[in-house]
């Protein structure tokens, strides 16, 4: 092969007792854990709400926004569940970029895995630690899900990579919700196979084990828009979206139907204003019909401190550096007037 093997890096098992999780947090993650599993399975109505900035790129400014999360969280928690995104890893279209804290715990350096590894669940532990939020990720790198499995909440399998069967397979052996993006084609059979093999047990390779895995039943959609091949958006948010998957559900008999609806990416067209919008269209859609307000649990929505983005080094604290967001005055007034109009 043509790559160098600089360092074999930590396994899961030694990061973990380098960095262990108190038990008064495990006692945390496992609370919301059960919370979040009802919401999933229709045992509670709560309304969840993904909620961040589209990369984790410093730990401070992540920290003050989830911090400021929880003010809002414990103001609308008889009607919204917040689960903070912290994602650290990032799928980029032409590989080129900032890739994410576990590539660059710093963004304006060169990558360190080691480091980066460390970062990631360092940042996630703080969270916790500080917040009392465990949180989402994306896993890009199914191998990886191991250096954060104590910790996350939800997990997100990307528009790039719900096709792929070893993110399919190791979707089936994790235990909290795993959302399954619609593909950037937009082609919903994708996402329900993605589904489907994340429901059932498999056998497989997985870091250099023959493994079962048990099957998650908490594995769902969500519908992020797509573009047609001329690169243009489509949304895919709207009642008959909602419908139309609910029909697939019944078709594939999958266990607890469920749509979590990303109200950024090609549902906004990329304009991240247009969420807050969206999102309260989903929430009167919720209110005419009985059927949507079942299937759908709740919304991903991208929001940081600063609204908008900046490029790489461009020193605004608090400001995306990936997908534009909404700052944070924003944020908070969407979050009331979700809680208001449910
Ligand atoms: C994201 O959530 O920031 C993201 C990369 O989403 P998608 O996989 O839908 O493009
Ligand atoms: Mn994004």
């Amino acid at each position: 092969m043509n790559m160098i093997f600089e360092r074999k890096l930590t396994i899961p098992k030694e990061l973990k007792e380098m960095y262990p999780l108190k038990p008064a947090l495990r006692e945390t993650v496992e609370k919301r854990n059960k919370e979040i599993s009802d919401i999933f399975t229709g045992k509670s109505d709560k309304f969840v709400m993904i909620i961040g900035p589209c990369s984790a790129d410093r730990e401070d400014s992540v920290l003050d926004y989830i911090s400021r999360l929880r003010e809002v969280q414990e103001k609308v928690k008889d009607e919204i569940f917040i689960i903070p995104r912290i994602y650290t890893n990032k799928p980029r279209t032409t590989g080129a970029g900032y890739k994410g804290m576990l590539h660059q715990p710093d963004p304006e350096s060169k990558p360190d895995m080691l480091k980066g590894i460390i970062a990631i669940r360092e940042l996630h532990m703080r969270a916790l630690e500080e917040t009392g939020f465990s949180c989402a990720d994306e896993m890009l790198y199914t191998e990886n899900y191991k250096y954060l499995d104590d910790v996350l909440a939800y997990v997100a399998i990307g528009a790039r990579s719900v096709e792929d069967q070893q993110h399919r397979l190791t979707s089936s052996g994790i235990e909290v919700p795993v959302g399954m993006k619609n593909p950037t084609s937009g082609d919903l059979s994708v996402m329900m196979n993605a589904i489907n093999a994340a429901q059932h047990k498999h056998t497989f390779i997985y870091r250099g084990w023959e493994a079962h895995s048990q099957g998650n039943p908490l594995a769902h959609a969500i519908l992020r828009g797509y573009t047609d091949r001329y690169g243009k958006s489509f949304p895919n948010y709207h009642y008959e979206d909602i419908i139309n998957v609910g029909k697939l559900y019944d078709e594939q008999g999958l266990e607890n139907p469920a749509i979590v609806i990303d109200t950024n990416h090609a549902n906004s067209g990329k304009d991240p204003f247009e969420q807050p919008r969206i999102a309260k269209e989903i929430v009167f859609n919720m209110k005419y019909d009985s059927k949507v307000k079942s299937l759908v649990k709740g919304i991903m929505t991208e929001s940081y401190i600063v609204d908008g983005c900046q490029k790489v080094g461009g020193g605004v604290y608090g400001q995306s550096i990936t997908d534009a967001c909404i700052g944070w005055e924003k944020t908070e007034r969407l979050i009331y007037d979700i809680a208001e109009a449910l």
